[in-house]
């Protein structure tokens, strides 16, 4: 199973293969009446995505709309807090709307209309995939359906007011248990019905070939800044690479362009509240190899083989799979994934705002608090985390769950 001579000088051009394959995980397990329009949007990817007039479109788009290049950071107050060892942020929270996600969403929307469609559709948990494309959907004069359980709605009013005037129609879903997993299934019904108009665009390096590729592809940008960054201000490449893991997006972002360099790389998984099924949602750690939503990969299942419940404070990590390249990346022994706990993310949120000035989305918070430990151990050297996001939409759940733990109240 295991391929021993991976030759990471040129992985990201010859993985995943033809049918999206990172070794055994990823694929396409879809409906059959789909497959004609997957093939379609793969081809798209090859052909479009990689021609001069696509790719400079999208440099402008990120230049003038975006506002990148986002720039990275010392934290110096905080590394000297621990010890001799060096931590430096990429600030994706400094990208427009405060996260990563618009990266792969903008690179979506505008793929979509040089195909000619005239809807984006997608499902929403807590509301940042939703915003980040209906974002994108206005940006592109695109319609915007996001599916999103009725019981998130309630939970979320900020973020569905958001999706609301960037014009985006956000459809209720009201079976089962009105979440997450229900928005997915209502979804892609609606895009099964409509996808010679539509393009079903998805929030992270999951779901069938070719996203994981496409939307990782998206996010190299992270990593390619990051890199010349990282040189301009030290000289040499950093030690370690510290990334969140959620479907895996901006870790496998940052991650790509260090493939073949002499820095380790650390994923870092919610670890929530322990480590009983249902506590977190530390897939690769706790999971064992699946098919869920269209691709093969490390997934957490429960007594029947379904998706297992997952729990972690911070929403945009509360998935049981993770992306097939991370599967197939720790396989090879390239990545090494770690976690982190409910209470170490809180605590990461908490120091990094009072040390540097910076408050962290909660799932970025994971990949400070993993960095925290690992430069402790260190001594010496330097650590590169991506700041995925910025944590002002967690506020309000902090202030309630921990603001007296904190001081807040
Ligand atoms: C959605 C989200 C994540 C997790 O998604 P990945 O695909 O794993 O990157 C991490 N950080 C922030 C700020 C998010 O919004």
């Amino acid at each position: 199973m295991l391929e021993k001579n991976v030759d990471f000088a040129v992985y990201t051009k010859t993985t995943p293969n033809e049918e999206g394959f990172f070794g055994t995980y990823g694929g396409s397990f879809i409906p059959p009446q789909l497959v004609g329009e997957f093939e379609k949007i793969s081809t798209a990817y090859h052909t479009i995505c990689k021609s001069s007039k696509f790719i400079n479109e999208l440099r402008r788009i990120r230049k003038e709309f975006q506002g990148r290049p986002t720039p990275v950071c010392h934290c110096e107050r905080l590394s000297n807090s621990i010890s001799h060892c060096q931590i430096y942020l990429k600030r994706e929270d400094l990208n427009h709307t405060g996260a990563h996600k618009l990266n792969h969403c903008m690179g979506e929307g505008l793929l979509a209309k040089y195909l000619g469609k005239k809807k984006v559709i997608a499902e929403t948990g807590a509301g940042q995939h939703g915003v980040a494309l209906a974002t994108a959907a206005a940006y592109f004069g695109l319609e915007c359906d996001i599916y999103m359980g009725e019981v998130d709605i309630a939970k979320q009013a900020p973020n569905v007011a958001r999706m609301k005037l960037l014009g985006a129609k956000v459809i209720p879903v009201s079976h089962g248990l009105k979440t997450l997993k229900e928005a997915v299934d209502a979804a892609f019904e609606a895009y099964m019905g409509d996808f010679e108009d539509t393009i079903y665009c998805i929030g992270s390096v999951v779901g069938p070939h070719p996203f994981p590729v496409m939307v990782r592809d998206f996010q190299a940008v992270v990593g390619i800044e990051a890199k010349e960054q990282f040189m301009d201000m030290t000289g040499e490449l950093p030690d370690a690479v510290v990334a969140c893991v959620g479907g895996g997006s901006n870790a496998v972002g940052l991650m790509s362009a260090f493939l073949n360099d002499p820095v380790k790389l650390y994923g870092v998984e919610p670890l929530g509240k322990g480590t009983k099924l249902g506590e977190h949602a530390a897939s690769m750690t706790y999971g064992s190899e699946g098919v869920m939503h269209g691709f093969n990969s490390i997934m957490l299942k429960d007594e029947n083989g379904d998706p297992a419940p997952v729990h972690s404070i911070a929403s945009g990590l509360d998935y049981p799979s993770v992306g097939p390249e991370h599967a197939y990346l720790h396989d090879l022994g390239r990545v090494q994934y770690m976690t982190a706990t409910d209470d170490e993310a809180i605590e990461a949120f908490s120091t990094l705002s009072k040390l540097e000035g910076i408050i962290p989305a909660l799932e970025s918070a994971h990949a400070v608090a993993y960095a925290m430990k690992l430069a402790k151990e260190m001594g010496l050297g330097s650590i590169l985390i991506n700041l995925s996001g910025r944590g002002d939409k967690d506020l309000e759940y902090v202030i309630e769950n921990y603001g007296d733990r904190l001081g807040l109240k």
